[in-house]
């Protein structure tokens, strides 16, 4: 039997974004009803955040990019789930190759921020994926199998859970693999999803992430156990993102 899973188109602001850029969030926001195949999500900077909840008037989700795995505490500059969740967020992003490698962020690391995430009561999204060093010398599958296997949170459903499958070399590049190694790549995570969650790993969203455009889309989208997209550079325009989110119109 083919379970139905419901797709997540997923913005990536990073640190861009300033007041003037809610306007963004506000069109993606009007034009959701048309995407009425898919959730939405947008991740603005967190001096967004509670701005952008007010702008998306509940009509599509934003998140956090990032969350520390304490709830409170003396801890300068970081961000606790719970505040994320008090601001309004509904989703985080955890694990995303830029804080893995500007923050030497550790899959165990990785994992006590997904946890402290569905603590809070957020949706954790964990972001999986090889460098270019590691795909070149066929390394590709034994690096996201391990960093799925050491950074998924224990007590992980369907529901709180969101894999977005992020091949480093292909973040900001503009260069995607083919939809062929991205259904090996997704088969494979879905198996290992299968493996680790046998209760949820069937119907865990898969997100394909790396120079994701308008033009490319629905080529990447349509590729067997793709269950939606995290779009970086393409987020931060109402017009790019929905080119993309159009997709699941
Ligand atoms: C990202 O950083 O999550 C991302 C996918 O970026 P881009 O779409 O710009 O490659």
């Amino acid at each position: 039997m083919t379970v139905k899973i419901r797709p997540l188109a997923a913005g990536n602001w990073k640190m861009n974004g300033v007041t003037a850029s809610l306007a963004e969030i506000a069109a993606i926001a009007e034009s959701a009803a048309g995407i009425g195949g898919a959730d939405v999500l947008i991740c603005p900077p967190a001096t967004l955040i509670a701005q952008a909840v007010a702008a998306a008037a509940g009509r599509i989700a934003i998140g956090g990019q990032d969350c520390h795995a304490k709830a409170s505490g003396a801890h300068t500059g970081d961000i606790s789930a719970e505040q994320l969740r008090d601001a309004g967020a509904g989703f985080v992003l955890v694990g995303h190759s830029e804080r893995r490698a500007d923050h030497g962020e550790s899959d165990a690391v990785v994992r006590a921020k997904a946890e402290a995430a569905l603590r809070a009561g957020l949706v954790a999204v964990v972001c999986v994926g090889e460098t270019n060093l590691q795909r070149e010398a066929g390394q590709t599958l034994a690096v996201v199998g391990g960093q799925l296997s050491a950074s998924l949170p224990h007590g992980a459903t369907a529901q709180n859970l969101v894999v977005a499958y992020e091949p480093v070399w292909a973040i900001g590049t503009g260069l995607t693999p083919t939809p062929e190694d991205v259904a090996e790549v997704h088969g494979f995570i879905r198996r290992e999803l299968v493996d680790l969650l046998p209760e949820a790993g069937a119907v865990v969203r898969i997100l394909y992430g790396g120079s994701v455009k308008p033009s490319n889309a629905a080529e990447l989208m349509a590729v067997e156990n793709v269950n939606g997209a995290l779009v970086g550079g393409a987020s931060l325009t109402a017009k790019d993102f929905l080119g993309i989110a159009s997709v699941y119109e």
